[in-house]
């Protein structure tokens, strides 16, 4: 048994528990190691889970591996007279903090702006444990108690709000968060890099003030002080954040701008006017090799909760990646509502088979574990190891997705490394299953261009072993709507390609003499371009499918995508073309009914809608009740990007709307589902049988959207 020195017990008796293994979190456990004064204290809006999904932790490893004197403060209370922010004491080196895993507002409100009765990443599900924009309610706090202690701000919402952008909840542009949170320096996509460097440069005796260059990083720039010229690097003037708001054509040219810079490989530095300051964005450092990758995953994780939280409930986003296994970083998918690649960039950066079979012994010691790995995934389940095939092609490339308007020939979607880690997951002893939970991106594996023999084989053979040994009773994939001109918005795949996977799937479930595995679509209603006659033809397109959408999503406008910047100025910052949006709740519930054409609830209000549409032959097709289906109730950990996320974290993270609150059960059969080749007429006979009828009845344009008040110049 160890002992504070005031006499606390802080040794569990069981040594798994032990809090000496995890970083300190309380006076106590600081002073048990000896320390009188951490070198760095992180305060997070999360709780404190050790594990490599986890930022906060995988930060704080980091920087302990660096020989640092690490300490945590999770989800402190900034209600009261901020004692839980002076505990510990001012840190050495500096203060880190972080909203938590996700954007504060995101996770603490739904897509209709109404607060969240649940936080997955806090014990018990407990709601209430972090204030809206945490990162800057923790840096002013931390700046007011310690003005002379540097705080730096990190995780997805420093990362995402680094620039002007658009704030959902506010429904405002905002300067970049370092304006607003008086922090002094901004990290952003994934820390361990400039981090690294930060330890590096200030172990030399560099003070803080003077860290201005490191790569990854932002600062604001006080009035006068000009940038010095960097010869590694070439310069770009962003609009400044007062021509943003007087200028909505201002603001989605910079938008572009940035997303450009952040998807090239030799992006260049960012400056923007902001008040009288200048804040400066610094290039990112170049993808992770696999050394830095397997040496950020091999950190001595307990893999477990802080003990602190026994009592107080499992925290659902743990939960649902406890047995997980994470194997690379990055997505090239370019999707415009999702932030992957604004955040851990366009280009991937895999692990080595050694650690992720290191990490699948890990799993094994774990308490609880029974012999299924829940997932074996990323950011998109199957763009492990998966590059361009000449460097210097992709070294000029400024196309933001590696996969849409089609497979870029340069890109090579070999899966063979993908099945190699697969087969060697399921076959260590100990493991009984090894499922894929991520999104699958099918686009990658059914193109055809430019694939070689080899990677044209390792096709056919992902989806044949992926339907044989790692789908776990159903297959989720997402391909959000059915309309090519809403997909063309998204950045995504045309709706055939879905019929092309289901087809080919269910042939792999059925030479491999499977029962039947249901493939879950999963869809996202208001998207910037999605019109309600596209969502009624989704319904009707799904309703042939043979399927009743249970939890679906709404879009939610987050900081730094092209979908947000399009539903904040009604244009497309790349073409600048008014794209119609869905603002107001009216016009999104109008939307979101369509998923529910089943309900009987809905049908007058669906009735009325597409008569008003002039959508007559439609409404007759989706509402008639003679023709089956049957309940398809789609999993929800999977967001719309294919992120891996647990269910209950998908729901706080992103909306699942489910009007009654019922969770259907197993699939019904009444009907046998009609055959796919029954589902994909000809095209002349497709013409015949639009979904959206006759051409008289289809309004091809819709009204531009208005533009937002905030603009000065409409
Ligand atoms: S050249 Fe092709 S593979 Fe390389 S970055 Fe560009 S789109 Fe991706």
């Amino acid at each position: 048994m160890v002992q504070s020195t005031e006499g606390k017990v802080i040794h569990s008796r069981e040594p798994l528990w032990d809090p000496q293994r995890w970083l300190p979190t309380t006076r106590e456990e600081v002073e048990a190691r000896g320390w009188d004064q951490p070198d760095v204290i992180l305060i997070s809006g999360d709780a404190y889970v050790d594990h490599p999904a986890f930022g906060t932790a995988a930060v704080g490893r980091m920087l302990e591996a660096e020989g640092l004197n690490v300490a945590i403060v999770p989800q402190p209370n900034w209600r009261d007279d901020l004692r839980d922010f002076k505990k510990l004491g001012p840190p050495k080196m500096f203060f880190g903090v972080t909203a938590g895993c996700m954007d504060s507002m995101v996770n603490r409100y739904t897509a209709a702006k109404k607060l969240r009765s649940e936080d997955a990443y806090t014990p018990g599900g407990e709601h209430g444990f972090r204030p809206d924009y945490a990162t800057t309610v923790y840096s002013k706090a931390l700046k007011q108690l310690f003005p002379d202690v540097p705080v730096m701000i990190g995780g997805i919402e420093a990362s995402l709000r680094r620039v002007t952008h658009y704030d959902y909840w506010s429904d405002k542009l905002m300067p970049s968060i370092l304006e607003s949170s008086g922090a002094d320096l901004l990290i952003y996509g994934m820390g361990e890099l400039p981090l690294r460097e930060t330890v590096r440069l200030l172990k030399q005796g560099v003070p803080f003030s003077s860290l201005k260059t490191i790569p990854q990083t932002a600062v604001l720039l006080p009035e006068g002080e000009v940038a010095q010229k960097n010869k590694r690097w070439d310069d770009f003037t962003l609009h400044s954040h007062a021509d943003c708001l007087e200028d909505r054509e201002r603001y989605a040219k910079n938008f572009k701008d940035i997303e450009t810079e952040s998807n090239r490989v030799k992006a260049r530095r960012l400056f923007q006017q902001t008040g009288e300051r200048t804040l400066v964005v610094n290039p990112p450092f170049p993808t992770m090799t696999e050394k830095q990758i397997d040496a950020a995953f091999d950190l001595p994780y307990t893999r477990l909760p802080h003990p602190k939280y026994r009592k107080r409930g499992p925290i659902p986003a743990y939960e649902m990646i406890k047995h997980s296994i994470n194997m690379h970083r990055g997505c090239f998918g370019g999707c415009s509502f999702c932030t992957i690649s604004a955040h851990q960039g366009k280009f991937v950066a895999s692990r080595s088979k050694t650690s992720i079979l290191r990490e699948v012994e890990s799993i094994k010691q774990m308490p609880d574990f029974r012999g299924t790995i829940s997932d074996v995934g990323g950011p998109s389940a199957n763009m492990y190891k998966m590059k361009g095939k000449e460097q210097w092609i992709c070294d000029e490339c400024i196309r933001p997705s590696c996969i849409w308007p089609d497979v870029c020939r340069n890109l090579d979607t070999d899966h063979t490394d993908l099945l190699d880690i697969y087969k060697s997951v399921r076959e260590t002893e100990g493991v009984k299953h090894a499922y894929v939970a991520s999104g699958i991106r099918y686009d990658l594996f059914l193109h055809e261009k430019g694939a070689s023999p080899k990677a044209k084989a390792s096709h056919d053979k992902y989806i044949e072993e992926l339907a044989v040994h790692h789908v776990p009773g159903r297959i989720k994939v997402a391909p959000e709507h059915t309309s090519d001109h809403v997909l063309r918005v998204m950045r995504k795949p045309t709706f055939d390609l879905f019929y092309k996977f289901k087809e080919k799937f269910d042939a792999a479930i059925k030479k491999a003499g499977k029962k039947k595995t249901p493939v879950i679509p999963y869809f996202i209603s208001s998207h910037p371009g999605s019109r309600p006659e596209d969502m009624a033809e989704l319904a009707l397109k799904t309703k042939d499918l043979g399927f009743r959408l249970e939890q679906v999503q709404d879009f939610t406008p987050t900081p730094m995508t092209v979908a947000t910047e399009i539903y904040a100025t009604g244009v497309h910052p790349y073409d600048g073309v008014n794209v119609c949006v869905a603002r107001t709740p009216d016009e999104k519930q109008e939307q979101r009914s369509f998923f529910f054409w089943y309900k009987p609830e809905m049908r007058t209000a669906l009735r009325k809608s597409m008569t008003r549409l002039g959508l007559g032959g439609i409404a007759r097709r989706l509402l008639d009740e003679k023709r089956k289906t049957e309940d398809v109730t789609p999993p929800p950990h999977i967001t719309p990007c294919g992120m891996q996320v647990p269910a209950e974290v998908a729901a706080s993270k992103t909306p699942v709307i489910t009007p009654d609150g019922e969770l259907l059960d197993a699939p019904v059969k009444k009907k046998k589902p009609p055959r796919m080749e029954k589902q994909k007429p000809s095209r002349n006979k497709r013409k015949k049988t639009d979904p959206r009828g006759p051409k008289s009845e289809y309004k091809p344009e819709a009204k531009p959207a208005p533009f937002q008040k905030f603009f000065k110049k409409r």
